[in-house]
C-alpha cells in the first residue's frame, strides 16, 4: 500500500515521478504528491484523489530539476485531504518525506516533538518522521545521521525517501517491513516501492533488506544498516517487460488478467509438472526436502484471495499426501500463541510478498524453529526472500486490485506441492499421471470459458438490481463460493456471503427470499447429489439459482435458473475452472454499476501495513 518513488539523475524529475507514481497506483489512489527540489529549495505539490488530479497541477515547464520524490497513498492515519498526502515536511521546510507504512510511537514523538517547538501540519503519523529527521538535523548537521538516528527511533515499518535542501543532491531511501527496490541505471538512480516504476528507467535492481538504507547521489549509491554497517547487495535483473504492467487493449487491468489464465496457469507448472511420470519436479524446495519428507503438520497462512488458495490447498494436500494441514488468517496467527513445532512446514501465500500479514507470519515461524515456505508472485520480494524455501507462482505483474490470475496459478503450485508431497508418501505412479494429464487440460479448458463471456456478461446484467449474492460450494469448491463473494464485494460493492453448502440450513437460508440470487458451484463430483439438495432447499424459498455446472449435465437446468457450465476435470482441480465464471461476473456486474474495477474504493493492492 502507496507507492513511493524518488528519483535522482540527469533527466528532468517531473514526468518520471508521474510516471512512476502511475505505474504503482494499484498500491494506493487517495491522494498523491510530488516534492521536487528546485533552486534551493523544496516545490511540493500535492492533492487528494487520483494521479490524474495531481497531474493536472504540474507544470512540467516550470521545473528543470532531476531530484525528486513523490507518493500516491492509501491512507492509514489520517482522512485523504490534501494536508494529508504526502510528501510531508519537516518544520522549517528544508526536508521532504514520502513514507509508506505506520509510525507506531507517532503519538509520543509528536508530543515530545511539540514540546520542544517543532510544528504540525497534517494528522499523519509520517509527518512525525519529517518532523523529527528536521529536529535531528539541527544538532548533527548531516542529512544520513539525521535519517539513522530517526530510524533508530521509530517504531513500526517504513519504507522513505527524504530530500533536503541542506545536501541538494542526494536523496536517502530506507526500509523496514515495507518493500523498497533500488533501480542502478546510467548515471541515474531511481527508488521505488515496485519495480514497476523502474522498469522503464533499467533493469538492474537491488532489494533494500529491512533496516537497510541506502545513499543516492548523481556519483553513486552506498548501502548501510541503521546502525552504520555498510552492507552489499546483489543485483538482480527485473524478469519482467513493459507490455506486462500495460492493459495491452482491454478496458481493465482485472479483465486483462483475467483472460491470461490460460497462460498463467500454464507458465506456473511449466518446467515443473512431470506429466509422464506422474510426479513434480521443484527446484525451489530442494532446501527443504528433508523437513517436507519428515513433516507431520503443515500449516498454511495467508490473507484475502491468498487465503481462499490455502484452503484449496488444505483439501489437495491432505487428500494427496494425507499430511494433516491446518489454514489460519496471517494476522491471526502472527499475534496468538499458534502451537508451532520444528519439524512443522508453514507456507506463506501472497500475490505480492509482501502482505505486512503473512511476512510477520513468516519471522513468527522461524522464529520458533519451523520451516518456512513462500508461494508469491513478485520475485525478489520480501516472503521470497525471508522463508527457507520456495515456489514462485510465476503469473507475471498483477495489477488489478481484486486478485484473478495469481488464485489459479496459487492453486496449481498448491497442487504441484500436493503432488510432490504425495509421490512422496503414498501416492501411486497412476494417480500422479490422472492428476498430471488433468493439469495438461487446464490452460484449454479456461480458454473455453474465457470463451463464453459474452454469455455471463449478458446474465450479470440480470442482476445489476441485487443488493446481496449468496455463494455456496461443498468440498474443493467451498473456497470458491468465498472467492467468488469476495469479487462480487471487492469490486461491485454488493454485500455477498460465501458458504459450504450445507451450512446453509444453520443460518444464512433466513436470508431467501425471491430476491436472493444464489451462485452453487455444482459440479459433477462425489458430493453433486447433496448440492442438488441444497439448491432444492433454496428453490423451495423462491431463491433465484445461478448453477456453475460440469459439461454434459443436463438435469440441473431443472434445478436452476441460470447455468454456466465448464468443462469436466479431476475434482482437485475444479476450483480453477469455476471461479473464471465467478470472476468474470463480478467484473460484468462492476462495470455496469459503473464502479472503478482497477481501483475499488478503500482498497488497495499488496496490504504492506498491518
Ligand atoms: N501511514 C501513512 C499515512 O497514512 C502511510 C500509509 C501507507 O503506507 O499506506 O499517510
Amino acid at each position: 500500500m502507496c507507492g513511493i518513488v524518488g528519483y535522482i539523475g540527469n533527466q528532468k524529475v517531473s514526468g518520471i515521478l508521474l510516471n512512476g507514481l502511475k505505474r504503482m497506483e494499484y498500491r494506493g489512489y487517495d491522494s498523491a504528491g510530488v516534492s521536487i527540489l528546485t533552486d534551493g529549495s523544496i516545490e511540493t505539490i500535492k492533492k487528494s484523489g487520483k494521479v490524474a488530479q495531481l497531474e493536472k497541477l504540474v507544470d512540467h515547464t516550470q521545473f528543470d530539476s532531476t531530484i525528486g520524490i513523490a507518493h500516491t497513498r492509501w491512507a492509514t492515519h489520517g482522512e485523504p485531504n490534501d494536508i494529508n498526502a504526502h510528501p510531508h515536511h519537516d518544520s522549517s521546510n528544508k526536508i521532504s518525506i514520502v513514507h509508506n507504512g505506520i509510525i507506531e510511537n507517532y503519538a509520543i514523538l509528536k508530543k515530545n516533538l511539540i514540546e520542544k517547538g517543532y510544528t504540525f501540519r497534517s494528522d499523519t503519523d509520517s509527518e512525525v518522521l519529517a518532523v523529527l529527521i528536521g529536529a535531528l538535523y539541527d544538532r548533527v548537521k548531516n542529512m544520513e545521521e539525521a535519517v539513522r538516528y530517526a530510524l533508530n527511533e521509530v517504531e513500526g515499518t517504513y519504507g522513505l525517501c527524504v530530500l533536503s535542501v541542506y545536501e541538494p543532491d542526494k536523496i536517502i531511501a530506507a526500509r523496514r517491513g515495507s518493500p523498497m527496490v533500488l533501480g542502478i541505471g546510467e548515471g541515474e538512480y531511481i527508488v521505488a516501492s515496485d519495480a514497476a516504476a523502474i522498469i522503464q528507467h533499467t533493469r538492474q535492481v537491488i532489494y533494500l533488506s529491512d533496516n537497510e538504507m541506502a545513499i543516492l547521489t548523481r556519483d553513486g549509491y552506498e548501502t548501510k544498516t541503521i546502525k552504520n554497517e555498510k552492507t552489499t547487495n546483489t543485483i538482480h535483473e527485473i524478469e519482467f517487460d513493459l507490455e506486462q504492467i500495460e492493459k495491452a487493449g482491454f478496458p481493465h487491468f482485472m479483465l486483462k488478467e483475467i483472460f491470461e489464465q490460460p497462460d498463467t496457469f500454464r507458465d506456473s507448472f511449466r518446467g515443473r509438472l512431470l506429466a509422464d511420470k506422474g510426479n513434480v519436479k521443484l527446484g525451489g524446495l530442494t532446501q527443504a526436502e528433508e523437513q517436507l519428507r519428515k513433516a507431520k503438520r503443515i500449516l498454511i497462512t495467508a490473507c484475502g484471495t491468498s487465503w481462499h488458495s490455502a484452503l484449496v490447498g488444505e483439501y489437495i494436500i491432505e487428500n494427496l499426501a494425507q499430511i494433516p494441514v491446518e489454514v489460519e488468517y496471517a494476522s491471526e496467527f502472527r499475534y496468538r500463541n499458534t502451537p508451532l513445532y520444528p519439524d512443522d512446514i508453514v507456507i506463506a501465500i501472497s500475490q505480492s510478498g509482501e502482505t505486512a500479514d503473512t511476512l510477520a507470519a513468516v519471522y513468527e515461524t522461524k522464529q520458533k524453529g519451523a520451516t518456512a515456505i513462500g508461494i508469491v508472485n513478485v520475485v525478489g520480494s520480501s516472503i521470497a526472500r525471508s522463508t527457507d524455501a520456495g515456489i514462485y507462482i510465476h503469473a507475471g505483474p498483477e495489477i488489478g486490485v481484486a486478485s484473478t490470475k495469481a488464485f489459479t496459478s496459487q492453486i496449481c503450485v498448491l497442487a504441484l506441492i500436493g503432488l510432490y508431497l504425495g509421490r512422496m508418501k503414498n501416492l501411486s505412479q497412476s494417480d500422479g499421471k490422472r492428476i498430471g494429464a488433468a493439469m495438461l487440460e487446464i490452460p484449454n479448458q479456461i480458454e473455453q470459458i474465457l470463451n463464453k463471456s459474452d454469455e455471463i456478461k449478458a446474465m450479470a446484467k440480470k442482476f445489476t438490481k441485487s443488493r446481496n449474492f449468496l455463494y455456496l460450494g461443498r468440498g474443493y469448491n467451498f473456497p470458491v463460493a468465498l472467492e467468488g463473494a469476495l469479487k462480487m464485494k471487492e469490486i461491485s460493492y454488493i454485500h455477498a456471503e460465501g458458504y459450504p453448502a450445507a451450512e446453509m440450513k444453520h443460518g444464512p437460508i433466513a436470508l431467501i427470499d425471491d430476491n436472493m440470487p444464489v451462485v452453487f458451484i455444482a459440479t459433477k463430483d462425489e458430493i453433486y447429489e447433496k448440492v442438488i439438495s441444497n439448491i432444492q432447499e433454496v428453490r423451495a424459498r423462491r431463491g433465484k439459482v445461478i448453477a456453475i455446472a460440469s459439461e454434459g449435465d443436463n438435469d440441473i437446468t431443472n434445478y436452476a435458473d441460470h447455468v454456466i457450465y465448464i468443462p469436466n476435470t479431476v475434482p482437485m482441480l475444479t476450483p480453477v475452472l469455476a471461479v473464471i465464471p465467478l470472476q468474470l461476473m463480478a467484473y460484468y456486474m462492476a462495470v455496469e454499476l459503473g464502479c472503478n474495477v482497477d481501483q475499488p474504493r478503500n482498497l488497495a493492492k499488496s496490504v504492506t501495513v498491518e
